[in-house]
């Protein structure tokens, strides 16, 4: 369960979240909204990696707590995908999923590179294992970063948009893994301008706009239904 109360971000001052409240026991979010909105920023505040002004952040019951020395144990909990894949470049695919593993999580060298090849192999990477990042389309990349992110079983997925660095042409892949990690039951937060991926991989919609959080709520009703005239000219339902 997410809950979010009164969250504020600013910036030298300058207000980028507005006082969100949210209380939901979500598993699949998809976070929409125009560019600047703050969805970044709502994203790296939960995921700990920065702090908010104002507000606080629960999950699963436990308050977030946005001192330097308690995060980064809040932080190895969860997963991360960026819009960029963040590979480490210079190892192989198999040891860009293990290493994490075994370093940061103390699995055994031997147990991390066969958890690694297995999640590659279900994310149709099995012939890519030893290759480079830069021996890999972007797709495959992302797909690998996402095996990344969920090598270690996180209790949540963070992806800010990660799809928007790739050829269209691998965009679905990246999208399709997604999904499927839905029906595996890994719960995630989804930062994307691919509107029909929120529709059918996301159980739950947020629209950010200016900093505030104006709709919340079912996809199918948000998509089919936009309550405010923000929601509708974004979704080009121009009334
Ligand atoms: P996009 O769809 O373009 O990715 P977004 O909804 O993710 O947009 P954010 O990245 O959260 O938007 O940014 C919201 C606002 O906060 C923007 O005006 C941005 O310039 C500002 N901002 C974000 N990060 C910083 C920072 N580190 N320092 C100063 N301003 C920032
Ligand atoms: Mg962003």
């Amino acid at each position: 369960r997410i809950r979010l109360e009164h969250l504020e971000k600013g910036f030298d001052g300058v207000p980028v979240l507005r006082g969100i409240d949210f209380d939901d026991d979500v598993t699949t979010l998809a976070v929409i909204g125009p560019s600047g909105g703050g969805k970044s920023t709502l994203l790296r505040i939960v995921g700990g990696l920065i702090a908010p002004t104002g507000g606080t952040v629960e999950v699963d019951g436990e308050r977030v707590d946005y001192d330097e020395r308690a995060l980064p144990s809040y932080r190895s909990q969860l997963g991360f995908v960026f819009q960029a894949s963040g590979l480490f470049h210079h190892l192989s695919a198999l040891e860009n999923v293990a290493l994490p593993l075994s370093v940061v999580h103390g699995v055994p060298e031997d147990q991390a590179r066969e958890r690694a090849a297995d999640l590659l192999a279900r994310f149709g990477l099995a012939a890519e294992e030893a290759k480079r990042p830069a021996q890999l389309s972007g797709g495959q990349q992302q797909r690998v970063a996402i095996a990344r992110a969920v090598a270690a079983s996180p209790k949540m997925l963070l992806l800010d948009e990660p799809t928007s660095a790739l050829d269209p042409e691998y965009t679905n892949d990246v999208l399709d893994l997604i999904r499927d990690l839905k029906e595996t039951g890994t719960r995630f937060i989804v930062v994307t301008h691919e509107m029909g991926f929120a529709r059918r991989a996301c159980d739950k919609v947020a629209f950010l706009h200016g900093g505030r959080l104006l709709e919340y709520g079912e996809s199918a009703r948000l998509f089919d239904h936009p309550a405010t005239p923000e929601l509708q000219r974004f979704l080009g339902k121009l009334l």
